[in-house]
């Protein structure tokens, strides 16, 4: 029997640093992976692990038209904005975690690269997660998302060996307080 607070599906970029990020603020977790622990996974182990973020030769306003522009304007404005301002912080706190750049500097140019790439920023990530003690799961599914009211309350996982179960209620945002789940 397991519970928790926040299920992360997925160990890539987005899931480790959800993760991390919930485990900061006091949030118990479970991350579940499908893919096996021990084989190269994700996007983000075969990116190019390079990071846009604003400079002097970079401005904000630049980077934010870029983004909209990419997306051909489908892009979120509160949420690109917000990555926008983060930028410079989303490389400080990656430092932080042991991310190597290729340059020392945050400031020329348009993006900073991580030394070894994806493969390198994954295995920090994965390392990261690990050293603080969050479970991960790998081999399991999340298949379906449970809806209630249209929100995600919960979650059917399957296993490798092909146990399901049910995963039951997410954070319940509406009451601004968890509801745990078991597995
Ligand atoms: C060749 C290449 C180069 C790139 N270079 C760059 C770059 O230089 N800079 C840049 O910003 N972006 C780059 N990208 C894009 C970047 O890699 C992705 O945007 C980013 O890694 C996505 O991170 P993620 O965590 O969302 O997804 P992923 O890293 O793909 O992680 C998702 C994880 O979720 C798991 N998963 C999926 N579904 C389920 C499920 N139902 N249940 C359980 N687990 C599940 C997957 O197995 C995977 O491990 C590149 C992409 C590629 C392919």
């Amino acid at each position: 029997m397991e519970s928790c607070d926040i299920l992360v599906v997925g160990e890539g970029i987005a899931g480790c640093t959800a993760a991390l990020a919930a485990n900061a603020q006091g949030a118990s977790l479970l991350v579940i992976e499908k893919a096996p622990q021990n084989v190269p996974h994700a996007n983000t182990a075969f990116s190019g692990g390079s990071f846009r973020r604003i400079s002097q030769a970079y401005p904000a306003e630049k980077f934010y038209q870029d983004m909209i522009g990419l997306s051909g304007g489908k892009a979120d404005p509160d949420l690109t904005k917000i990555m926008v301002e983060e930028s410079r912080n989303a490389r400080d706190w990656l430092t932080t975690l042991g991310v190597p750049w290729t340059s020392k500097s945050r400031d020329p140019g348009a993006a900073d690269q991580v030394e070894g790439q994806g493969k390198s920023l994954a295995e920090i990530l994965r390392r990261a997660v690990a050293a603080r003690n969050i479970k991960i799961l790998h081999e399991t599914e999340a298949y379906s998302l449970i809806l209630a009211s249209e929100e995600i309350r919960g979650a059917w996982i399957k296993t490798t060996g092909g146990n399901s179960e049910r995963v039951k209620s997410f954070v319940d945002r509406s009451r601004r307080q968890s509801s745990q789940f078991d597995l």
